[in-house]
């Protein structure tokens, strides 16, 4: 899960929910949620995010097999 949701710092403004273009991201609660078996790892929400709440985790991505759009390989988690 390389990008993940900093929740004292979300202010559930909802920008990375409609800027996701997977469908990933809901607001539960006023904090955004990420659906990683939706996430494409594409940055968007990080870039987004007004208040740099979306945190790029490195390490975890794994060059493989990818899921999303069966298109071959690509960037898993
Ligand atoms: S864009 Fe940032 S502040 Fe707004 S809901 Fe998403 S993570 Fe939270
Ligand atoms: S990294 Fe891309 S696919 Fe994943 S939640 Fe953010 S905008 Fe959506």
């Amino acid at each position: 899960m390389p990008f993940i949701v900093r929740p004292d710092l979300c202010v559930g403004c909802g920008k990375c929910e409609r800027v996701c273009p997977n469908g990933a991201i809901s607001v539960i609660n006023k904090k955004a949620v990420i659906n990683y078996a939706r996430c494409e790892c594409c940055g968007i929400c990080a870039t987004e995010c007004p208040k740099n709440a979306i945190d790029f985790v490195p390490g975890r991505l794994i060059w493989g097999r990818g899921r999303g759009r069966g298109r071959g390989r690509g960037w898993a988690f």
